[in-house]
């Protein structure tokens, strides 16, 4: 693995005026970054983020991607829509999705296939709740939410971006300590090592309250390629000092 990557998620957050004056002081703030970075937005602020980002080092991202590829489907974006005006990334299978919309494995992986199919990198979300962890489920849990990955897509796994966002640290302020991250995301390298001939290819991301004083022991870890930041990157400097700790 070579560059890391540092990805916000902005959540149902944002406003025109607000993520203008947040791009550009992420914009202004930027120097040489070290690793790649991006912004997922919601949708209808995708292009707005287009318009900001134009000629910068910042890639940008829908939040969600629909499983189908058109048709009468209300309310849900495609993969070549997004496509159309030049999107990067997708988010799949976010915790908040699999909670509060019933999102299957199997649903996330034909999102992740259909992100794939027109030329958009899924990141793809994989994470235990606390009932699990405490059961000692963890790595069961996370095997099973990629390995529907990997059944669906096959060989165009390296491919895709992993997250690893344990359930219980998404929002709450308590952090996975960089040791039992990194323990995961082990678990995670050896599944996809069986699945392609390169696994150091795939990015695996750690989310889940990482924030500008936690970010470089994290980062340090061998196998923690980067972030999906969620609070810490609605704020320029604490995502500034994120991507600062990738150096
Ligand atoms: C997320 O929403 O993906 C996330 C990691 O959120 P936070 O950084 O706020 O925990």
């Amino acid at each position: 693995m070579t560059r890391k990557l540092i990805a916000g998620n902005w959540k149902m957050n944002g406003g025109l005026a607000a993520n203008e004056s947040l791009v550009k002081a992420m914009l202004e703030g930027l120097a040489s970054p070290a690793c790649g970075i991006a912004l997922c937005a919601p949708a209808p602020y995708l292009a707005q983020l287009q318009a900001l980002l134009k000629g910068s080092p910042i890639d940008w991202g829908s939040q969600d991607v629909s499983a189908h590829e058109q048709g009468a489907y209300t309310g849900e974006v495609s993969a070549a829509m997004l496509r159309d005006f030049g999107c990067r990334y997708a988010i799949v299978g976010h915790s908040e999705r699999r909670q509060y919309h019933g999102e299957t494995d199997e649903l996330v992986a034909a999102k992740a296939q259909r992100a794939l199919a027109l030329g958009v990198t899924p990141i793809v979300c994989v994470g235990e709740t606390l009932q699990q962890r405490e059961a000692g489920e963890t790595e069961q849990v996370v095997k099973r939410q990629l390995a529907a990955v990997i059944h669906t897509v096959g060989h165009c796994i390296s491919e895709i971006v992993v997250a690893y966002e344990p359930v219980w640290a998404i929002g709450t302020g308590k952090t996975a300590t960089p040791e039992q991250a990194q323990q995961v995301h082990a678990v995670l390298r050896a599944q996809l090592a069986a699945a392609t001939t390169n696994p150091k290819r795939v990015h695996i991301l750690y989310g889940g309250s990482m924030n500008a004083a936690n970010a470089a022991s994290l980062l340090a870890q061998p196998d923690i390629d980067g972030g999906l930041i969620g609070g810490a990157s609605l704020k320029a400097p604490d995502f500034l000092q994120i991507i600062a700790a990738c150096a």
